[in-house]
This record gives structure tokens, C-alpha cells and sequence, in this order.
């Protein structure tokens, strides 16, 4: 048996690089989901001055800048902080994880996620009991307007209901909430997270996210602790698309091109095209999100059709039908040093089967390079786990269920694979 992938318990930061198989990776913090074109041009300048030109977009909407050395940190790190995207100290970079609404304050909502990611951030910032709060702890504003995210994962999410109130959720218990007014959301959120700390603190540090806590301690602790009622609450909005993101767009008033790169590894080059794109063609930003594409918004349609006639010439992936998005591969070998094998290397011969055999989200294939399972939390058709002598493969689950076939040659894995996708699954 071999031994299980090490649980870090922390997520690279700017003041916490984490070193990889080709060199520091360091995380450009933005707060909300807007960055500038310039601030996107800049970023493709940092990546080649002081990375290896690699830029990553990651699950969590972030930017992570790899290929960084000892000798260029600390100019890579005065260059971020000259763009507004560093924070003060590395406690407040540890804890200020927050995913926000990627169209905040521009398509019809119930109120700005971006506006409230910046309050919140200054709270968590300010408040040294938070500081507390585990590396990976993560808030999720929705602002109930178009492309909703019901399908990410959070310890607390804010979410719009209604136009008078605010659900207040945390994570493993989808079916309750605590509904608030706006004005008293943000304040119930602190509570919930403060709650956490203390609970936590109580049971020797053994919680390592909310849904650990619910797991062990049941629904109700946490809002009791933290002097919230939840009520039955269930969100009926359904999850994003790539038919939603992809391509040119129109959400109500609000139009954009929705560009990625395969794993969201964006070279810097395509990075900065992306960013003049958005400056000439676009209103001057980008939109992080977090299904590893950059929505470029625009006046009208038209520019967002140009932008995705350019995107398409640089090889991004511009429309829902694009093979790659049918495969989530980590990093794998060399750049994990816990990979057991390399990932990304065989997902363009993978691509065509996995998609035939996408499931609801549109993928059909998931390809981990050790048992933390790192892209993808949640299941999928097939799962294929680099072991000691070539792939386990897992049907309909993620990487912690038991295999279905084990120590497969990739020979063998395109055949099955191929079975299945004349099938249809
Ligand atoms: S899942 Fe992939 S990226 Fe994550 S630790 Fe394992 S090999 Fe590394």
C-alpha cells in the first residue's frame, strides 16, 4: 500500500511561497473578483521578470505565479504590492480567502459581492481573533445575480435569498441558514468565523475546516456558539455552465468574452494579450472566477465576438465544446513533489474520450496525481490516480473511494476509457 499524500494544512501565499518542482510559487492577491487590465499587464510582466513565465488561475480565483526564485522574490513581491496586490503582512494574507460574485456591481443583484469582499477583507485583516482561522478557510459572497456559485465550496458563504435578506451558510449543511438582514450579514459572518476559532481552540486545533466541525460536533454548534438561529433554507439556483462562461456573453445589461487556458496555466504572453484585449476591446477589466476562465467585459457584442476571434488564434479556450474542459488535471509530476506521475502530459489524448462521457458540469475526467485530489473535491465520471505502477481508476467518485481497476498502463486506460465513451458511459 502505498503511503497516503502529505496534508499540508496551508496554501502558498506572497509572504508563504511554496516551493515546487520548478521553483517558488507565490499567490497575487486580489480582493473581489475585478482586476484591472492593468494590473492583468503587469502580472504577465512580473511572471516573465521574476518567474518562469508561468501564471496559474486557480479554483479559488486567485492568480499564482510559479517559476519565482530566492533572487527575485522580494522584487516580485514590491512589484505586486505596487499594483494593489499584496497584503500588508502575511497574517492578513493568510486569512483573507474570499471568492466573490465574478459579475459583482455590474449585472442586476441584491447587493455589490465586491463591495462587501472589501469590507470583509478589512475586517479580517483588523481582528486579531481571526487571525486564527485556518489557512484554507474560505468565504464565498454571491450576490444572487447572474452566474451563480452554488457549486463552490466554502466554510461561509453570504448569499442573497431575497431582495430584503441574507442567507448565511457554512459548509456541510447544505439544507439551513441563518436569513439576515443585508445590513447585519457581514456581522453575522465574523460571528460564525469567530465562533469557529473558539470552538476550535476548545478541541485542541482538531478542525481543520467547518464542515470537520459539523462532521464532529453536529449542525447546530456553530451558529449556537456564535449566537445565530438557522432556519430551513435551500438554494435553488442551479450551478454554472462552461454554455455560460465561455465564448461571447450576454448576462441581462452585461456583456463579456469568457477566455481560458487548459488547467488554467496561462502562459504570460496570453496573459498580457488577454489583457490588451480587455483594455482596447473591453472596458479596461478582467473578472477572475473561479471555473479557471477570465470574463473580459465589454460595451456590446460585437467587441466580445472580436475578443474571442483573437483568444481563439493564441489557442485559449473560447467556447463550451473545447475538449480540454472535459479533463481536470493537477500539476502532477515534475512540478508536485508528491505526484506519483505525470498528469497534464496525456490530457490532449484523453480529451476526445472524457468527453463523451462528461457528466452534468461537463467533465468527464479526472486525472490526480496522488489521493489529495487537489483539482477536483467531487466526483466524476472517471477519476484516474497515479499509483506506484501507472493509474487506479475509479468510477462515478473522486480520488478517497476505493478503485475499480487497479495499476492500469495508460494503454489499458485508453481502452477502457474507450469502452466507456462507445457506450456512453
Ligand atoms: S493532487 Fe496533484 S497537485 Fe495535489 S498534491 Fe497530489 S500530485 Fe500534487
Amino acid at each position: 500500500m502505498q503511503p497516503g499524500p502529505e496534508i499540508k494544512g496551508w496554501c502558498p501565499g506572497a509572504f508563504a511561497p511554496m516551493p515546487s518542482g520548478d521553483g517558488l510559487l507565490i499567490r497575487a492577491k486580489a480582493i473581489g473578483s475585478r482586476l484591472t487590465a492593468d494590473q492583468a499587464r503587469e502580472i504577465a510582466r512580473i511572471a516573465v521578470d521574476c518567474g518562469n513565465g508561468l501564471i496559474d488561475l486557480s479554483q479559488r480565483a486567485q492568480l499564482q505565479l510559479r517559476g519565482i526564485s530566492e533572487a527575485t522574490i522580494a522584487e516580485a513581491l514590491r512589484r505586486l504590492e505596487a499594483i494593489g496586490m499584496l497584503a500588508p503582512n502575511a497574517d492578513a494574507e493568510r486569512v483573507t480567502n474570499i471568492i466573490a460574485s465574478p459579475l459583482a456591481g455590474l449585472a442586476r443583484s441584491a447587493f455589490d459581492a465586491n463591495m462587501m469582499a472589501t469590507r470583509l477583507a478589512a475586517e479580517l485583516q483588523r481582528d486579531a481573533t481571526l487571525r486564527a482561522l485556518p489557512p484554507k478557510f474560505l468565504f464565498l459572497i454571491d450576490d444572487g445575480g447572474a452566474l451563480s456559485l452554488t457549486d463552490v465550496e466554502a466554510d461561509i458563504c453570504i448569499e442573497a435569498a431575497s431582495t430584503e435578506e441574507i442567507a448565511i451558510r457554512i459548509a456541510g449543511v447544505p439544507d439551513r441558514a441563518a436569513l439576515v438582514a443585508a445590513n447585519d450579514s457581514l456581522d453575522a459572518a465574523l460571528r460564525l468565523a469567530r465562533a469557529f476559532v473558539e470552538l476550535r481552540d476548545r478541541h485542541a486545533n482538531s478542525f481543520r475546516r467547518v464542515d470537520t466541525l459539523v462532521e464532529a460536533l453536529g449542525a447546530e454548534a456553530l451558529p449556537r456558539t456564535a449566537g445565530l438561529a438557522m432556519r430551513v433554507y435551500e438554494e435553488t439556483r442551479a450551478p454554472v455552465r462552461w454554455a455560460h462562461i465561455f465564448g461571447a456573453q450576454r448576462r441581462g445589461a452585461v456583456f463579456y468574452a469568457g477566455v481560458g487556458a487548459p488547467f488554467g496555466r496561462w502562459r504570460a504572453d496570453e496573459f498580457a494579450v488577454v489583457a490588451e484585449y480587455a483594455r482596447n476591446e473591453g472596458t479596461g477589466e478582467l473578472r477572475l472566477t473561479p471555473w479557471r476562465a477570465l470574463l473580459l467585459v465589454t460595451q456590446d457584442e460585437d467587441a466580445a465576438q472580436r475578443i474571442v476571434a483573437c483568444a481563439r488564434k493564441h489557442d485559449l479556450i473560447t467556447s463550451s465544446d473545447d475538449q480540454r474542459l472535459a479533463v481536470i488535471a493537477c500539476p502532477g509530476a515534475p512540478e508536485c513533489p508528491q505526484a506519483l506521475a505525470e498528469t497534464r502530459a496525456h490530457v490532449l489524448e484523453l480529451a476526445p474520450l472524457a468527453q463523451k462521457i462528461v457528466g452534468a458540469d461537463g467533465v468527464g475526467l479526472h486525472l490526480s496525481g496522488c489521493a489529495k485530489g487537489c483539482a477536483r473535491q467531487s466526483a466524476s465520471p472517471i477519476t484516474l490516480l497515479a499509483c506506484a505502477e501507472g493509474f487506479d481508476l475509479i468510477e462515478n467518485a473522486g480520488t478517497d473511494a476505493a478503485p475499480h481497476l487497479r495499476s492500469l498502463t495508460f494503454e489499458a486506460v485508453m481502452r477502457e476509457l474507450s469502452a466507456r465513451a462507445g457506450r456512453g458511459q
